[in-house]
């Protein structure tokens, strides 16, 4: 046996790897089970070339947990080292990687802290072995490397029947929960369910099929077999043709990837060699009640060997609303994830990827316009977060974003301009549309509305505030958009027709004084003179002050109050005949009335006083 030191350039990086990233110990994992994978990729292509003189075999790379004996060993039948290359792979090339590694990443998150390599092992093992047997040397013995997690290594032959390498972790104490079967099985699912090479994880059980035209007694035991466990799909749907695979098939991938979601809507699926290496699946999901639920469910790969879920900054943040997987070598991973933006293949990847779902859109949209419509509620979110956000998808985005009105109508923004603008064009020559985020709460407004000519909207998403704004701050876009309680229908579409008031200025100055006793200090009390017949007091909630409380609310920046107007219309006859000829006391009764009316048609009217405006309108009939 031979004892050596490996050569200490820095310092010490026992004690750091094992304290490194501390809750990410896990990844020792993926990091060995990757170079068994590239160690038998390598035989592979060897043999390939005919280089290798005798079959290779069976290459399963087998995961043995032994909980007693506290080990764990990740054992490949591939290249194997000879003692050379262990000296120089794992005490020169490993160690200065790794401790380059942590040299540079020791205090910055980078992505999955993917790299690390070898020496990850000391993550979870007090005492490494390596014994490997190489390709080269068929009959010659093999080698076994030891390290106790100190620079001392010791090294010496030993009889190894078969070619490839076994490393094998001592798990410590700290480390021990990984020695538990569910465990390990969950890092198995996490981190090589898609590895191109079989990895076998024990034995299970598998039940023989009755065989044809036999009976089936059920008295006897039923015929089992063991059978290894292969945790692995080799081949995962992403890297197949898509001329191979049905529509059933990218449901099935769907399903195993996502088994709680609905079913997704449809998908896309990336396929390029030139200028950088990226395949993948991207589905779109039906989005949840909060976008929250639907983001952050794209699974980073980088061939085949699972990255990280969190791909924030490598794909935009409105395509984080997609799911599925994206697989790239051309990714760099140990970089810091604040340099990954600037990355220029990482830019062309996310240009890519946007300018493949903007295609998608497209064509869907044109294949088959009214299934694209059906779709719109989920679709809407997620299009409209690339409008705000990303220019170059906005442009495209006319082709095919739609709106839709209160009579599930669906137009194109540009086509709706046309259908409204000889109604609702207001003074300034803006199209003025009308929405609703409400058609139930807002019943009697929209009746009102279609009466008067006009056509309503259905805007209601979480995002329809800022798309609304994005739209209009568009100059050639000449709309703006106006939620239908947000003033009286008469000023909706601002003309600069003004109507006569009924009443004189005295009298106009006694009813907004009856109607500011009794509203409360929220509601902002203003006279104005609108047609006979639209209501005699509406509550209006000003465009512009609703849509940035909304909006900021969305942001999480405060709460601030509820403001709404209240209009007493002076030219209703209930208001112009009648209230103003009444004693004072009479006054405050029907003011009251109407007040609590229109607080009613708005939902706000509520515990006493809706009780109390119930019962006097029983009394009446
Ligand atoms: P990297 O894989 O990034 O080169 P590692 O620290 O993981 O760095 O491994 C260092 C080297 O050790 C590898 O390049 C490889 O030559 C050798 N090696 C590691 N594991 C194995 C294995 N299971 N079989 C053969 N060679 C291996």
């Amino acid at each position: 046996m031979q004892k050596g030191t490996i050569s200490v350039q820095t310092e010490n990086i026992f004690p750091i790897i094992k304290k490194f990233l501390y809750s990410d110990h896990e990844i020792f994992l993926r990091e060995l089970v990757s170079n068994a994978v590239d160690a038998t990729t390598k035989l592979r292509i060897l043999a390939e070339r005919g280089e290798v003189k005798n079959e290779i075999g069976d290459t399963t790379i087998e995961i043995i947990r032994e909980a007693d004996a506290k080990r764990i060993i990740i054992r490949d039948r591939g290249i194997g080292m000879t003692e050379e290359e262990v000296l120089k792979y794992l005490n020169q090339i490993a160690f200065s990687s790794a401790a380059e590694f942590l040299d540079k990443y020791k205090d910055s998150a980078i992505i999955g802290h993917f790299g690390l390599g070898f020496y990850s092992a000391f993550m979870v093992a007090d005492k490494v072995e390596v014994v490997t047997k190489s390709w080269k040397e068929e009959g010659t013995q093999g080698v076994r490397w030891t390290c106790e997690g100190n620079p001392e290594f010791s090294i010496e032959t030993v009889d190894k029947a078969e070619r490839g390498t076994d490393i094998i972790l001592y798990v410590n104490e700290e480390n021990a929960d990984f020695l538990s079967n569910n465990r390990l099985q969950e890092l198995l699912d996490k981190y090589c369910r898609f590895l191109p090479i079989p990895i076998q994880y024990g034995m299970k059980t598998e039940y023989l099929d009755v065989e044809d035209g036999e009976e089936g007694d059920e008295n006897k035991e039923p015929q089992t077999m063991e059978v290894p466990n292969i945790i692995n799909d080799t081949r995962p749907l992403w890297k197949k043709q898509p001329s191979e695979l049905k529509e059933a098939d990218y449901k099935a991938f769907y399903r195993e990837l996502y088994p709680m979601a609905p079913e997704p809507m449809f998908w896309i699926h990336l396929n390029i060699d030139y200028p950088f290496n990226l395949t993948g699946v991207l589905y779109f999901p039906k989005i949840g009640a909060t976008l929250e639920a639907t983001r952050n469910k794209i699974h980073l790969y980088s061939n085949q060997v699972y990255v990280t879920d969190d791909v924030r900054d490598i794909v935009p943040e409105w395509l984080l609303l997609l799911h599925g997987i994206i697989d790239s070598p051309d990714i760099p991973l140990n970089v810091s994830r604040s340099y990954l933006q600037s990355d220029t293949n990482v830019k062309k990847i996310s240009e890519y990827i946007t300018r493949k779902v903007g295609d998608k859109l497209n064509e869907l949209f044109k294949e088959d316009r009214p299934a694209f419509e059906q779709k719109w509620r989920d679709l809407g979110v997620f299009i409209k977060y690339g409008v705000i956000s990303d220019k170059k998808f906005d442009e495209k985005a006319a082709n095919f974003t739609l709106v839709e009105n209160t009579k599930g109508e669906f137009y194109l923004l540009n086509d709706y301009k046309e259908h409204i603008k000889a109604n609702q064009t207001d003074k300034h020559n803006k199209t003025v549309c009308i929405y609703t985020n409400d058609p139930e709460g807002h019943d009697a407004l929209i009746k009102a509305a279609y009466n008067r000519g006009y056509d309503v909207l259905r805007l209601d998403t979480v995002l329809d505030n800022h798309w609304m704004q994005h739209i209009e701050y568009k100059a050639e876009s000449g709309i703006v958009f106006v939620r239908i309680d947000s003033d009286t229908l008469d000023k909706l579409v601002q003309k600069d027709e003004k109507r006569e008031s009924v009443l004189s200025e005295a009298e106009t100055e006694t009813v907004k004084k009856v109607f500011e006793g009794i509203s409360s200090k929220d509601g902002r009390v203003e006279c104005s003179a609108l047609a006979p017949d639209d209501q005699p007091v509406v509550i209006v909630r000003p465009e512009f002050m609703r849509r940035m409380k909304e909006m900021q609310s969305l942001q999480g920046m405060g709460d601030f109050p509820d403001m709404y107007n209240v209009v007493v219309n002076t030219n209703h006859p209930l208001i112009a005949q009648k209230l103003v000829t009444e004693p004072e006391a009479d006054q405050k009764i029907l003011a009251q009335y109407l007040y609590d009316l229109a607080l009613l048609q708005q939902g706000m009217l509520r515990g006493e006083a809706l009780t109390y405006f119930v019962n006097k309108t029983l009394s009446t009939l």
